[in-house]
């Protein structure tokens, strides 16, 4: 349910609704918004449709949320989420590109990769530490070890760093090196994984499986939202189709979608969408094209002698082009780069 107060609502009344609530053991979630402050109301229905919320001083409305997801949906917070990851501001006017190895190999293979990083304007440095294979033979990444080297090319660069994070046991290890934590698609409903990262405050970027709905993407972020978390970035990186030819197949319409259903900002990873470097940058124009925050780019200063995800990943040539690519259409379309 959600409490619409009316625009001379006084904090005291604010206070009132939500002491009422609590009373009952209703949780109850404050939105102040530019125009409008909303609380919502999450609980036994049966529960809250006997309180008479309508008849509070200052109250102006009630009205359900008719979306099984509740504190992510876009009724309950009509202006968009603005994530800060360090100093970078997702979900606002910038159009944000992440960008860096599939894995943390090397020192060497991650600073380059950093500097180049810095040097041609990208915004967030990612790289995984721990990397979610499908086979146990494949390299499983650095481990902590690669969580030093990445702290290491955010104190040398001063760009933010985001890692995968594959279990609630290392939450707290991973966000004490890095500015955002990452659910990976296969995690995605991992629930105690989405409580835990819920109950700390680093951003997070929540991927979608490879095999979930919209729906579900977002049920999961409400899971993250509701343990107290509202810093998450939504990221589209392919589903799982009868198409071949692709690793995945890309789902650009996820993107308009998730904006008209949600405030949550969403990012396009077109990397592991296409698993072809070839694809990466018309993609991620397209991304930019259809109102996504931001992409998410896999680079490697020599893609085939990479450990992880070679033939997705550009090299510093190609990533510099796809950047001047995107600067050049970022204007026209609103959005900063
Ligand atoms: C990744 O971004 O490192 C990754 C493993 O992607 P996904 O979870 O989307 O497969
Ligand atoms: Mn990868």
């Amino acid at each position: 349910m959600m409490i619409v107060m009316s625009d001379g609502a006084t904090d005291r009344q604010v206070d009132d609704v939500i002491d009422r609530l609590h009373q009952a053991g209703v949780e109850a979630h404050l939105s102040r918004g530019e125009f409008k402050t909303l609380i919502g109301a999450i609980g036994d229905e049966d529960i809250i449709s006997q309180i008479p919320l309508g008849a509070m001083p200052g109250v102006d409305s009630v009205i359900p949320i008719m979306r099984p997801y509740k504190l992510v949906s876009r009724e309950f917070k009509p202006q968009g989420t603005v994530v800060s990851i360090g100093p970078v501001e997702l979900g606002g006017e910038m159009f944000v590109v992440l960008g860096g190895p599939c894995a943390v190999e090397s020192e060497e293979q991650l600073m380059a990769s950093a500097r180049a990083a810095k040097e041609m304007g990208v915004h967030i440095l990612r790289g995984g530490a721990f990397k979610p294979r499908t086979s146990p033979y494949s390299f499983q990444g650095l481990g902590e070890d690669g969580l030093k080297l990445l702290a290491q090319a955010r104190e040398e660069t001063g760009l933010p760093v985001v890692t995968e994070v594959m279990d609630a046991r290392q939450v707290e290890l991973v966000s004490g090196y890095v500015d955002m934590l990452q659910v990976g698609a296969r995690s995605m409903q991992n629930f105690f994984l989405l409580k835990e990262v819920g109950a700390q405050q680093k951003p997070v970027m929540l991927k979608r499986g490879p095999s979930s709905t919209v729906e579900e993407l977002l049920m999961a972020a409400e899971y993250i939202v509701r343990g107290g978390n509202s810093n998450v970035v939504l990221c589209e990186r392919g589903i799982r189709t009868f198409e071949t030819a692709t690793r995945n197949t890309l789902d650009l319409s996820a993107v308009p979608l998730v904006k008209h259903q949600s405030h949550l900002p969403i990012i396009v990873d077109p990397s592991h969408a296409t698993g072809k470097r070839e694809l990466i940058p018309a993609l991620a124009r397209g991304a930019l094209a259809v109102g996504a925050d931001g992409v998410m780019v896999e680079m490697h200063p020599d893609p085939k002698v990479a450990l992880c995800d070679g033939p997705q990943s550009l090299d510093f040539g190609q990533f510099r082009e796809m950047m001047a690519d995107l600067k050049a259409a970022a204007p026209p379309l609103g959005r900063k780069l």
